[in-house]
């Protein structure tokens, strides 16, 4: 009653659901170990938090420009040319109120009725929703795990269809924290633009990276890449600013504008005093991510290993992110259940560690494990999982 069909459809998000179900057995007195946190675990640095507070002593708490305040979009120009060498006017940049509401708006003035966008598997669990909101089709391809999850250039091109809109790249990726490689990104490429397809680059990961790859912006490779892309990026990962909400997108100028006017008729602009904390965010000469990276590398190396040594689980080593995504198909058949999420949920119910199953980033054979939490909780989850598992060989 009262509920709209377009909303009717939505999927509930499974990461909400475990976190749901772990709260509650915390509540109930339990020692629950949660890895399903898509956030860091590090406090929002000093220095930021001071400017909030400034800003409001200043008063500048009042309406801004529905695309952001011209000096925190001057500061994320200055930061696409400093680290991703590309240059973009104030035009061609949108601050949103996080990444997750750059995309949601993007693909508002994108999509008509029944065009698809092609989200690769595993992919983050909003895209599928967010096009469909929009009126889209998400067309979803999976990248396999023999292909270290990563979409093939002929894959791409035998999906494409008159109606495709447009396609996802997130790299480094959430769930599976795999990057394209420069080459693999021109080749995808050629295909979009071969297609006139639009590309959307989720960059949010971009600082999270743990290996000596650097991370490639696919709008960097070419002009005419650069004119056919949209960067998703924002604050939340890089500066443990989640819940600032502060994200931006970059691209041709016609589609900023296009969101920018629609901003202009639902957020109206993200809240004022975030957006100064992120202006001294990218003001700040030290970067946060520095001592980030070093405890993420030290956490991811010691979960991966402790989980190879568990019987049935295999997992391709991620180079950025914080998840790990591990394929379990073959614990989940010698432990005797049908599906990895009824083993989740097991595993949750006797040895409380609430992890999220692959299901709903379209990959049901995997789980996936965030790292974004102590040393020792990990080292704990990995002890609970092994007891679990053999348990039930
Ligand atoms: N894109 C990906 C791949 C993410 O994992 C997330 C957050 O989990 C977002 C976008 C949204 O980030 P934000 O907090 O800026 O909305």
């Amino acid at each position: 009653m009262h509920i709209s069909n377009r909303v009717k459809t939505l999927t509930p998000s499974t990461t909400l659901a475990i976190t749901a179900k772990a709260k509650q057995l915390k509540l109930e007195g339990y020692d629950v170990i949660g890895l399903g946190a898509g956030e860091p675990d590090f406090n929002t640095p000093e220095y930021i938090l001071h400017a909030a507070k400034n800003a409001m002593d200043q008063g500048l708490t009042k309406y801004t420009p529905a695309g952001g305040v011209a000096d925190l979009k001057q500061a994320i120009i200055q930061k696409f040319s400093n680290d991703n060498q590309l240059e973009y006017k104030p035009t061609e940049v949108i601050v949103t109120t996080g990444a997750k509401h750059a995309l949601y708006t993007l693909f508002q003035v994108i999509l008509n009725d029944g065009d698809e966008v092609i989200v690769p598997s595993p992919y983050w669990v909003s895209y599928p929703e967010q096009v469909k909101l929009a009126g889209g089709q998400p067309v979803i391809l999976e990248a396999t795990e023999e292909n270290n999850f990563k979409l093939t250039p002929s894959q791409l091109e035998t999906s494409i269809t008159e109606k495709t809109k447009a396609l996802i790249i997130n790299s480094p990726s959430n769930p599976t924290g795999m990057m394209y490689s420069e080459d693999e990104l021109r080749q995808l490429g050629e295909v979009c633009l071969k297609h006139d397809v639009l590309i959307i680059s989720d960059e949010i990961y971009e600082k999270l990276i743990y290996t000596d790859d650097a991370h490639i912006s696919i709008a960097q490779l070419s002009n005419e890449l650069k004119a056919q892309t949209v960067v998703i990026n924002g604050l939340s990962k890089s500066h443990a600013m989640t819940g600032w909400r502060i994200g931006y997108a970059a691209g041709p100028e016609m589609i900023i504008n296009a969101m920018t006017n629609l901003a202009s008729h639902s957020t109206s602009n993200p809240t004022s005093i975030a957006q100064y904390a992120a202006l001294a965010a990218y003001q700040e000469e030290k970067d946060p991510t520095i001592e980030m990276r070093k405890v993420f590398t030290d956490r991811l190396n010691t979960l991966y290993d402790l989980l190879e040594e568990i019987p049935g689980i295999t997992c391709l080593k991620p180079k950025g992110a914080f998840y790990l995504f591990p394929n379990v198909t073959e614990a989940v058949k010698n432990n005797g259940f049908k599906t990895v999420d009824d083993w989740v949920a097991a595993l949750l119910e006797e040895e409380k560690v609430a992890i999220v199953p692959g299901s709903g980033f379209g990959a049901p054979n995997n789980i996936r494990l965030s790292y974004a939490t102590s040393k020792e909780q990990l080292i704990e989850a990995a002890a609970r999982i092994k007891r679990f598992v053999e348990k039930h060989q």
